[in-house]
């Protein structure tokens, strides 16, 4: 209930806002008004305080999540911005699960996160490690593209965490691998540079996490796919995968 409270009261705020800004009315899509017009699911496991057990329908439960994230409004630029949410994707079982920062262009465009350049080079990551992308599950921090492309500010992070958190409680993965230093930082409570962090194994949640560099960072300094790709190689590791040998 707190969450449906914080959800109505942050739809108020950016309404009164945008009044005091001189906007007369909203434009609402019929999407919104459908998401609008359900009846809320409460789900506990979503809650940030408590790791959750599974109920066997974890598909369900993030369904559910991403249709309260369709019509969140907690950041007031982003939610007037965006084209689409961009909420995650993949098995809601998987083994491994990647997080980025946000959405870009082609994601906003598309609301599927990964899907633009960077995209092409975390699928064929993902396929070098023996992996199809479906096969695991791909989700950024916030769930709305900044503007520009710029980096999340620390209060949109802390908006959108709780989204990132119900489905990593949900997806319950044996790794997690946070892609640049945005990502590390939602999820670490560390304060190094994702060039000293990478390489080396955390702990979130009892999850192991993998810090590794971004895509994005890798189509402006290739040589750097070397390196993430040690990572990769200690991530098959940790999951008794062997390594493929079509490398
Ligand atoms: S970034 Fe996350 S918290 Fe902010 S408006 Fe979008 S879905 Fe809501």
């Amino acid at each position: 209930m707190r969450e449906l409270n914080e959800i109505i009261d942050g739809t108020i705020k950016v309404l009164e806002d945008m009044k005091r800004s001189g906007v007369t009315h909203v434009e609402v899509s019929n999407t919104t008004i459908e998401e609008l017009g359900k009846p809320v699911v409460l789900t506990p496991k979503a809650s940030m305080a408590t790791p959750v057990a599974s109920t066997g329908d974890p598909a369900a439960e993030l369904a559910a999540i991403e249709a309260r994230a369709k019509v969140c409004v907690k950041c007031a630029e982003l939610s007037q911005c965006r084209t689409n949410v961009v909420f995650g994707t993949g098995n809601p079982r998987a083994e491994i699960m990647f997080v980025g920062e946000g959405p870009g262009h082609d994601e906003d465009v598309q609301g599927l996160p990964f899907v633009g350049r960077s995209g092409e080079l975390l699928t064929k990551i993902i396929a070098a490690m023996g992996f199809a992308r479906e096969e695991v599950y791909i989700a950024n921090v916030v769930k709305c593209r900044p503007p520009e492309n710029r980096t999340p500010l620390p209060d949109e992070i802390a908006n959108c965490l709780p989204y990132l958190l119900s489905q990593i409680e949900l997806i319950q993965p044996k790794v997690l691998v946070a892609l640049g230093a945005t990502a590390v930082r939602a999820l670490l409570d560390v304060h190094l540079g994702i060039t000293k962090m990478r390489g080396h194994w955390y702990t979130f949640r009892s999850i192991p996490i993998m810090p590794t560099f971004h895509p994005a960072y890798l189509l402006r300094n290739p040589p750097a796919k070397k390196e993430v790709w040690e990572d990769m190689k200690a991530v098959l590791e940790k999951l008794g995968r062997a390594v493929p040998k079509s490398r």
